[in-house]
């Protein structure tokens, strides 16, 4: 493979340049760069501002809406996004159930939600783990009954984040409590403004409101809301990330982090803040890090892009990319000392001490431990090496 860039991909990144300078408001950007929260509006209009473009849904085919692009390509895309500090649009709808109804899904179901998911006109929300399946999801209980024409659901699903937006969750339920826990599981798309569903909120220790738990009481679902056929919502389920499981490596979001760690550290240092001996050992020992997982998931992508077979690589890349990602946040906090300390009047609606910053520096630190456990544990992941790379 080629590490350097291509004419083509150095053309590309002029046009993906202009289209931020042309388009990208510079206050929307201060705010994500600070991980000050954004309002819906915000992401909708510039979701709305790639789609009119044709780059709103970078791993849909051309035919659907989206780019058609390499693996590798959209991982320059996505590294370029971030670096420019562009919002992020919403993956459940266009890394997970996009691709989902792309491939199981009956032409009224994707005539119905691609487009709005395109638009940013719905947005979606995940409804697997319950409070008895996590990693042991075929575990879940969530039932929904056959009434008819629909389904009823009753059950709960928790961690859901996003749920407080959401219009729409696609949810695992239970249709056959006989059969085998993985044969018995359809995948169901469920309007949250139904009659019977309910959203609490769960506080992370930072104190905001990362996830929810979803209530579901005797809800009336339609058949015809139904992914695929009954039961073999487990097959959807565990294809549902397609070719986007690769891109797990978080390089993009290692770039951001790492530009803002510079940016912090800058600006501690000119406060008169002693320097850490050991930061430009520590700095540069990160950045190394990321070029190497950058380099690495290039090699995967474009392995793949050449009609490669992957294994468990991207359980190593999720493993790296999560870890660096935290190790960075580490460094930031280290950075920023004592004044990280108020944080939770911050969360209590207080302001920052001194710098804006200081809420996103420790906010980063507590919300990305979950990285550790969103998309499979850690231990999940050293499983599937250990059956894949050592056959254990
Ligand atoms: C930030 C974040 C966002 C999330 N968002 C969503 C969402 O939108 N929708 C959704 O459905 N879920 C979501 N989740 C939930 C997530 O999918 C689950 O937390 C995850 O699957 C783990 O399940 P669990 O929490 O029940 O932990 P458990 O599965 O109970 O695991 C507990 C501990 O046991 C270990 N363990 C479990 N099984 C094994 C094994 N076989 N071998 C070795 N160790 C094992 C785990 O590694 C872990 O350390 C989110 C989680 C986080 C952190």
């Amino acid at each position: 493979m080629e590490l350097t860039l291509s004419k083509d991909d150095r053309k590309f990144f002029e046009e993906v340049a202009a289209f931020l300078a042309a388009e990208l408001d510079p206050s929307l950007s201060h705010k994500v760069k600070m991980g000050y929260p954004l309002e819906q509006t915000e992401t909708r209009e510039w979701t709305s501002k790639l789609n009119a473009r044709g780059w709103a849904a970078p791993g849909w085919p051309v035919s659907m809406g989206g780019t058609g692009w390499t693996m590798t390509r959209r991982h320059l895309f996505d590294a370029a996004m971030r670096k420019a500090n562009a919002p992020e649009v919403q993956g459940f709808g266009f890394g997970m159930l996009g691709p989902a109804l792309i491939k199981y899904g009956t032409a009224a179901q994707q005539q119905r939600h691609l487009p709005a998911i395109l638009n940013a006109d719905i947005s979606w929300c995940q409804g697997y783990s319950e409070p008895q399946a996590g990693s042991d999801l075929a575990n879940l209980r969530t039932r929904a009954v056959s009434d008819g024409d629909d389904y009823l659901i009753t059950g709960s699903k928790i961690w859901t984040s996003a749920a407080e937006h959401a219009d729409w969750i696609f949810a695992l339920v239970r249709t056959d409590t006989t059969a085998r826990p993985q044969a018995g599981i359809s995948f169901l798309l469920i309007d949250m403004r139904s009659p019977g569903v309910t959203v609490e909120p769960l506080i992370a220790f930072n104190g905001k409101r990362l996830w929810n738990q979803v209530f579901f009481d005797n809800v009336r679902v339609p058949k015809s809301n139904r992914l695929g056929q009954e039961n073999e919502g487990w097959q959807i389920a565990k294809n549902l990330l397609g070719n986007e499981r690769l891109l797990v490596s978080r390089v993009g979001e290692n770039k951001r982090l790492l530009e803002k760690i510079l940016y912090i550290t800058r600006k501690e240092l000119s406060t008169g803040v002693p320097a850490d001996k050991d930061l430009e050992r520590r700095l540069s020992l990160l950045e190394i890090r990321l070029q190497m997982l950058d380099a690495t998931a290039l090699r995967l992508l474009s392995h793949f892009d050449e009609g490669g077979a992957v294994g468990a690589e991207p359980s190593m890349l999720k493993l790296k990319g999560s870890r660096l990602v935290q190790d960075m946040d580490r460094l930031m906090f280290e950075a920023i000392g004592y004044y990280g300390l108020p944080l939770d009047s911050v969360s209590r609606g207080g302001r920052p001490v001194r710098e804006d910053y200081m809420d996103m520096v420790v906010s980063g630190l507590f919300h990305h431990r979950g990285y550790t456990i969103a998309g499979g544990t850690t231990e999940v992941q050293y499983n599937i090496i250990a059956k894949a790379v050592l056959g254990l």
